[in-house]
């Protein structure tokens, strides 16, 4: 079987990889082929689907900015329903956070992005179940700090990352691209260019480029190949001698339905939706998501530093991670929470960067890589598709969703100029 181009990977990134190439190469062939039995059931299932604008690099804020007003277009111009819901996102700050953050959020704001400020009595009225400084015993042993302030920022929300799998797959299909589900790629095939036919090709003297992937179903000869198979894809890259600069680390989403959290979900006053934004409480390294649809609420662990590197192929939540950790320190915070125990709970795997934190998207002869995202990969998913196919294109710069342009060699591996973010929690 021989296609134009191959996308291992199904997933947000493989999705709109597939549909910008197939978008502007109608004439090529595009398949893409994913080992689970649907579109975006990898790490895309398991996430928050929290799309988010905030950043104090201008790249990072195209690749957000740009990616956001997409979402808003398959969502309000092309019919798709994301389930998008613009709660925006606020981080609960601790006094130390709180001076540490004050140049970032001033940065943001001269960059034009809708970032504001609450102090602690905002908080107290627009959150009544929030306790901003617990004082009891307990809480000064476990060394909690008081939330002195918030920083919202109003163009972030929520979608549901499977219908947003399902409708780029959807887009791709209408263009008249291919998927095919249940099929692994087991290797990549390395190739001389100028093949001699002499038993032991490819020898080291010889240039050589990836021309397909041995699956499950068979050989798939292309043209060029994508690498879109998430944290799996050091299992494909590894072998070839191709660093991704990411290492996997799980984290875990607990679910909570019932009528305690009911006025912590309906916090109003943030946006016109009157439900409490995405809440990342600094000091117990833990957030909060309202999941509208479902009336439910659901908490993330969002600890770093202590938490192992490790590809899984099921990952699952620590046991004991909510009820013998989490808890008692949020409910110091969110006495709402007291006694109440998850309805639903899962785990997936994040793509961590190991230096910058920003999105690799990297060619190399046959091939283009694109992943690494650091939890970032719905909120960055249409500017890396675009990202891929200039590249394929052999364009310098990338055109963002708006007009918006890129050095796409920036988020590559060999010329790589990515600043450091400086709004970090
Ligand atoms: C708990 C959690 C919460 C998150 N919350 C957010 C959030 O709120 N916002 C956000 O932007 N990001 C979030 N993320 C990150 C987000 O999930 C990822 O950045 C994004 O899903 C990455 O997309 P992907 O396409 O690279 O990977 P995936 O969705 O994992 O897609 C890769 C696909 O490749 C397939 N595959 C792998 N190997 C092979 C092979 N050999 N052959 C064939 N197919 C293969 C897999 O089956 C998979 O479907 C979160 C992540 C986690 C774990």
């Amino acid at each position: 079987m021989f296609r134009d181009i191959l996308v291992i990977g199904a997933g947000v990134l493989g999705l709109s990889s597939a549909l910008h190439l197939k978008r502007t190469n109608p004439d090529k062939d595009v398949f893409v082929v994913d080992r689970l039995g649907g579109p975006g059931q990898g790490s895309t299932a398991k996430c928050a689907g929290i799309y988010l604008n905030h950043s104090t690099t201008e790249l990072n804020h195209i690749l957000m900015d740009s990616t956001v007003d997409w979402l808003h277009h398959l969502h309000d111009d092309l019919g798709h329903d994301l389930k998008l819901a613009q709660h925006g996102y606020l981080y609960l700050l601790d006094e130390e956070e709180d001076r540490k953050l004050r140049g970032p959020v001033s940065k943001m704001q001269d960059m034009g992005i809708d970032v504001r400020t609450y102090d602690r009595e905002e908080l107290e009225h627009m959150i009544p179940d929030l306790i901003t400084a617990p004082d009891d015993e307990d809480s000064q042993l476990m060394g909690l700090k008081p939330i002195v302030s918030g920083v919202f920022s109003g163009k972030c929300g929520g979608v549901d990352a499977d219908a947003l799998s399902r409708s780029l797959e959807a887009e791709f299909l209408k263009l008249g691209g291919e998927v095919s589900y249940n099929t692994t790629a087991d290797r990549l095939i390395v190739k001389p260019e100028m093949e001699l036919g002499i038993p032991g090709e490819p020898f080291v003297w010889q240039d050589i480029h990836i021309t397909g992937a041995e699956t499950s179903r068979g050989t798939v000869e292309a043209g060029t190949t994508i690498v879109a198979a998430g944290v799996w894809s050091e299992r494909l890259l590894d072998p070839i001698g191709f660093d991704t600069l990411m290492r996997p680390k799980s984290r875990a989403i607990f679910v909570f339905k019932d009528p305690m959290l009911d006025g912590l979900r309906d916090a109003e006053g943030f946006s016109s939706l009157n439900v409490l934004p995405f809440t990342h409480i600094a000091g117990v390294k833990t957030y909060l998501k309202v999941e509208q649809t479902e009336g439910s609420i659901w908490l993330g662990c969002a600890d770093d530093f202590g938490r192992r590197y490790g590809l899984e192929d099921d990952p699952q939540p620590e046991r004991g991670l909510y009820s013998n950790n989490i808890y008692h320190a949020l409910v110091k915070h969110l006495p709402c929470f007291e006694n109440l125990r998850p309805v639903n709970m899962w785990a997936g795997q994040r793509s961590v960067h190991r230096v910058d934190k920003t999105p690799v998207v990297a060619p190399a002869p046959g091939m283009i890589y694109v992943g690494s995202t650091t939890g970032n990969g719905v909120t960055k998913s249409d500017a890396l598709g675009r990202t891929v196919a200039a590249l394929y294109a052999g364009e310098d710069e990338v055109e963002a969703y708006g007009g918006r342009r890129f050095r796409a060699s920036d988020l590559g591996i060999e010329h790589r100029r990515v600043e450091i973010e400086e709004f970090k929690v």
